[in-house]
């Protein structure tokens, strides 16, 4: 953990460097990672939140790897991934890629793609490429990114240190054990997440990751009585393992949950909240 210092410079695989943001966080954990990657140019996955420092410490690090920054690629358009788009393209003139923003009211309404990606797409990195996989789950537009030599760029779908957050309606429970699926068996090596280290076993992390939330909606299923409860009892009984202060959160993977749950014939909401069906 020793490099994640904010604005540092840190190799993390072929063509590819980490630049963390200044802005930890509950939400963030040690904050945004910004990557570089390229081998005759720079694309900058994730320029992180509208920051003067951290463009500073993007632009530093282009200079110090003598490579000019010609594009910016993000994952999703949550405020602390993209909004930093701006500024580093009025800095450097490079061109934006990416998904389209969902009308949610939780996203950077100043993202705006010169160019939009979906599902295998392959974007020209100065001369290395990557392939957009559509990861819709944790949020309904996002992308991660897929290296010749299997690097991984995850954004917040697959995040080092915690769970991430499934926030419907653009979030979805359902889609995220789909997209966590999706990426097994296609070569990962390692996986470079939006906050957090690299995570060098993927394989193991996705497995884990899919029995983690198979083993929470499984007690959610056990927390569901013929009565119904209101989201912020439900909570506090599936949650028992997790600190009161990140129930206001976790409600939202609840609510998640509970949707997938009743898309399968496994839970119903009624008045004052959710039961079994
Ligand atoms: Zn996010």
């Amino acid at each position: 953990m020793a490099s994640l210092i904010p604005g540092q410079l840190t190799p993390i695989g072929d063509h590819a460097w980490r630049v963390l943001a200044r802005n930890p966080g509950m939400m963030t954990g040690p904050g945004t990672n910004s990557y570089l990657f390229g081998r005759d140019s720079l694309t900058v996955i994730d320029p992180g939140p509208e920051d003067q420092e951290h463009l500073q410490a993007l632009l530093q690090a282009a200079r110090t790897l003598d490579k000019p920054i010609t594009q910016v690629i993000v994952t999703h358009t949550h405020r602390d991934h993209s909004p930093g788009a701006l500024a580093l393209v009025a800095a450097t003139g490079a061109r934006c890629l990416g998904p389209s923003v969902p009308d949610d009211g939780l996203q950077d309404e100043s993202w705006n793609a010169d160019r939009l990606l979906g599902e295998g797409d392959t974007v020209d990195c100065g001369g290395v490429s990557l392939t957009a996989i559509e990861t819709p789950g944790h949020v309904g537009n996002h992308l991660c990114y897929l290296s010749e030599q299997g690097l991984l760029f995850t954004g917040d779908h697959l995040i080092q240190g915690s769970t991430v957050v499934i926030a419907p309606p653009s979030g979805s429970m359902q889609a995220y054990f789909a997209s966590l699926r999706k990426l097994q068996n296609r070569g990962i090596t390692l996986m470079a997440p939006g906050h957090g280290d690299v995570i060098s076993q993927p394989e193991d992390t996705l497995s884990q990751t899919l029995a983690h939330r198979q083993k929470r909606e499984d007690k959610v299923v056990d927390c569901l009585t013929a009565t119904a409860q209101p989201l912020a009892t439900l909570v506090t009984a599936v949650y028992d393992d997790v600190p009161v202060f990140l129930h206001g959160v976790a409600q939202l993977s609840l609510s998640a949950h509970l949707i997938k749950l009743a898309a399968e014939g496994k839970a119903s909401e009624a008045t004052g909240g959710w039961a079994l069906p």
